[in-house]
């Protein structure tokens, strides 16, 4: 705002300023000339000492000096005018019962009265400070002088005397003296005025300058209550000089006059507006960093909107925030060093002053999860925003969406959004821990809006986050401030170094303490390992999205369901991410995984949209694997039913006594036989096996282990299975060869004999490419 003009102000608000600034002139001259009656008071107590006639006793007289030396005294204390004219009063009525005192018992007191009533009056009429004092404090002085002087013996020639010297003399004096000294000091005062008001003006715009601008935010700076903010804004016109040398200095000015007003209309009466020099402004207004932010985006917009003859007129913004103890000059430079790199990022920008690790934090989280919410899905970070993107899962058996996983954006004052590369490049003394704490407030604040009621909302924690000290009770502030409950909130740890398992471990408890569900995010990747998952004991794991790719396109031998199998088995439920086709879509359903997500089933957006028809793409998956399975099972049927006849004929055999070799004859010449064998009750080969066609490229590698006499084999579900069903010939699942390392499948049948029990078999070498793999865990 201007600086404040005597003439703009009300009457009254002027003459109470002057009437101040009067007290503090005329306490010194009040004080002294105050101090010059008691002197001359004493002088004529002394010199009643030397006149006829019975005096009052002398301790009364002095005890009167005493008393008028007191409300000298008091002078230099009084804070008001109201107090400097009542001591006045007072003043002037002690003065008088101090006379009256002394005359008693003279002869001819009016000898001794009058002058002092003629002088008193004019000299004390200077010093009363406005009209009001002068005339209240004469009227009560008259009031007790004049019954003074008619009491004294008179003539008609001394009352004569005595009104010329009050009436004609004494009075008409003292007011010309008051208003004389008044109109003075008015006078005086106006000037002053006016001259601060010019030292303090720059001419061309009427603003604040400099000189002014920082005078009074020091003074700001000094009053403000500790711990209030106030912040600074930085403003230079873009390319002025441009404007300069291609239109003159006409247009200049008038551009700067334009800008001045837009700033003036812009900022409140509590807000310093000043031109800090050529084509520079600054602002300081008792608001933080994010409402400096605001008012500084405002600006910014009205300042566009002015025309200048090739174009519109731009400006770019720096914004810092006062941080205790600091000078104007400081806090200055550091609005101008985030005005540098509005300048140098493109111009006609606000940035705002490089944070404190954790100071902008507090201010995102309070502006962002705040009682109202913030306006905006957006919120100010550095020199760009914040926003959430919003990815649905979706539980594969319910065919629903059941959540949603938060990703972090940022996003440039245009809307265009910010390279990954960019957001999360590590900074050099930067701790990662205050963006992604940031992330966590900004996701919250989104979700408030859009979440729908009984969802899932996943956030990513880096594991140095997760650890921190007193996080889990943070987190939980955040979450129920915003309305949710941390039971909505699935906390995903990273894959990502910082923080022990152990910490990892210990600190988990405390978050399920609140409410929050656990995973792990990116299970199969970098440092995540079982060992990890096993500690830390999440309520969800996430797979990483490459499991699934390396599972459709490996060996074609289904692992996915065995994993899936295990983490089921360990109490954990699987959200595998990633899945962007229909064929992963449907392993993901084969294998029993709990959600998924990935770009099939929607993709990350600023917006949560409803559903769709994803539900469909789940069920096809369903009806594909329902169908694929009878497919699968009718194959591997036909392929294992030749061995399953020739093993019971081999048992036929076997039973009517003839040797093994015959009796497997004919099993062993099929194709994917490795060789034949026959267990007794404990699991033991009995005599030696029979080889087949396959067995006879079995590589050495696994040669320690390679002979199957020196083992029991009643451990194994073939084994179990067969003496189960006696007589009946059972396919195992495919396993892996302990003699070739290869996957293989046995065919066994139990066999009761008088005495004893055999288990015979045909192990089949089924690692050839395409063979039906049996469904089921
Ligand atoms: P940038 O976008 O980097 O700020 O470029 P700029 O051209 O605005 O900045 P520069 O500092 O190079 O130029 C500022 C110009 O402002 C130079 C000076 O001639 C002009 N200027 C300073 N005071 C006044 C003034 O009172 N009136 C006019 N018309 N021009 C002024
Ligand atoms: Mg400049
Ligand atoms: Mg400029």
């Amino acid at each position: 705002m201007l600086f404040t003009l005597p003439q703009q102000s009300s009457d009254t608000g002027l003459r109470e300023r002057f009437h101040r600034r009067s007290l503090e002139h005329q306490r010194p001259l009040s004080t002294v000339t105050m101090a010059f009656t008691v002197v001359a008071f004493l002088c004529v107590v002394a010199a009643r000492g030397l006149a006829d006639g019975p005096a009052a006793p002398l301790v009364y007289r002095l005890g009167c000096a005493f008393v008028l030396a007191l409300l000298v005294l008091a002078i230099p204390h009084a804070k008001s005018t109201w107090t400097f004219g009542a001591i006045g009063v007072a003043f002037s009525l002690a003065l008088l019962g101090g006379v009256a005192l002394n005359v008693a018992g003279v002869q001819q007191p009016l000898l001794w009265t009058l002058p002092a009533m003629v002088v008193i009056p004019v000299c004390a009429a200077p010093l009363w400070l406005t009209p009001t004092h002068f005339f209240v404090g004469s009227a009560l002085f008259y009031a007790a002088a004049i019954p003074m002087l008619l009491g004294a013996q008179r003539t008609a020639d001394v009352d004569i005397v005595v009104w010329m010297w009050i009436a004609a003399v004494g009075m008409p004096t003292s007011v010309v003296f008051h208003f004389g000294f008044y109109s003075f000091r008015r006078n005086h005062y106006l000037l002053e005025n006016q001259l601060a008001q010019l030292a303090a003006t720059d001419p061309l715009t009427g603003l604040q300058n400099r000189r002014a601008f920082v005078a009074q935010a020091e003074r700001r700076l000094a009053d403000v209550a500790h711990g209030a903010p106030v912040s600074a804004i930085f403003v230079d016109i873009d390319n002025f000089k441009s404007l300069n040398d291609r239109f003159g200095h006409a247009v200049g000015d008038l551009a700067l006059h334009q800008v001045a007003q837009v700033l003036m209309e812009g900022t409140g009466a509590s807000e310093s507006v000043s031109r800090i020099g050529g084509e520079e402004f600054a602002v300081l207004l008792c608001d933080g960093l994010a409402g400096a932010l605001r008012l500084a985006e405002r600006l910014r917009g009205a300042i566009a909107a002015i025309e200048r003859p090739d174009g519109n007129l731009t400006a770019s913004f720096g914004v810092a925030e006062h941080r205790s103890g600091e000078s104007i000059m400081v806090l200055l430079d550091r609005a101008d060093e985030a005005l540098l790199r509005a300048k140098h990022s493109g111009r006609n920008r606000v940035c705002a002053e490089r944070p404190l690790p954790d100071a902008p934090l507090q201010l995102l989280i309070e502006d962002a999860c705040g009682v109202d919410g913030a306006a905006s899905s957006r919120h100010r970070w550095e020199d760009y925003y914040l926003t959430s993107h919003f990815q649905p899962l979706f539980s594969l058996s319910h065919q629903k969406q059941v959540g949603f996983e938060a990703l972090l954006r940022g996003e440039l004052d245009d809307g265009t959004l910010l390279p990954p590369a960019v957001l999360f490049a590590p900074k050099p003394s930067g701790d990662e821990g205050v963006l992604d704490r940031a992330s966590h407030a900004v996701h919250l604040a989104n979700a408030r809006r859009s979440l729908p009621a009984g969802d899932w909302l996943f956030l990513n924690i880096l594991p140095a986050t997760f650890v921190a000290e007193g996080y889990a009770g943070q987190l939980a502030a955040i979450v129920r401030r915003v309305g949710l409950a941390p039971e909505q909130v699935i906390l995903e740890i990273l894959e990502s170094r910082g923080g022990s398992v152990d910490e990892m471990s210990r600190v988990a408890t405390s978050y399920r303490e609140h409410g929050f569900l656990i995973a792990v995010d990116d299970f199969g990747a970098g440092q995540s390992n079982l060992d990890r998952l096993l500690r830390i004991r999440p309520d969800i794991v996430k797979l990483d999205g490459e499991l699934i790719r390396a599972t459709g396109h490996g060996t074609g031998q289904p692992i996915l369901p065995k994993l899936v199998s295990l983490l089921h088995q360990a109490g954990m439920l699987v959200v595998v991410e990633g899945v962007e086709t229909t064929e992963e879509l449907i392993l993901a359903v084969e294998s029993n995984v709990d959600f998924a997500q990935g770009y099939l089933l929607g993709r990350p957006a600023a917006e949560i949209a409803p559903p769709g028809s994803v539900h469909l793409r789940i069920d096809d998956a369903f009806d594909v694997i329902a169908q694929g399975r009878a497919h699968q099972h009718a194959l591997f049927e036909s392929e294992v039913e030749p061995y399953r006849s020739a093993l019971r004929e081999a048992a036929d055999a076997l039973r009517s006594g003839v040797d093994m070799d015959r009796a497997f004859a004919l099993v062993a010449t099929f194709e994917r036989c490795i060789s034949c064998f026959i267990l007794d009750d404990a699991g033991r080969q009995v005599g030696h096996e029979v080889q087949g066609p396959a067995g006879l490229t079995e590589g050495a590698s696994l040669h320690p282990v390679a002979n199957p006499r020196d083992a029991r084999w009643d451990h194994r579900p073939y084994y179990r299975n067969a003496v189960l069903l006696p007589g009946v010939a059972i396919a195992s699942n495919p396993y892996l060869s302990l003699a070739s390392g290869r996957p293989c499948i046995a065919v066994t049948l139990a066999l009761q004999f008088a005495d004893e029990r055999w288990v015979i078999g045909v192990e089949l070498d089924w690692s050839a490419h395409g063979l039906p793999w049996p469904a089921g865990e």
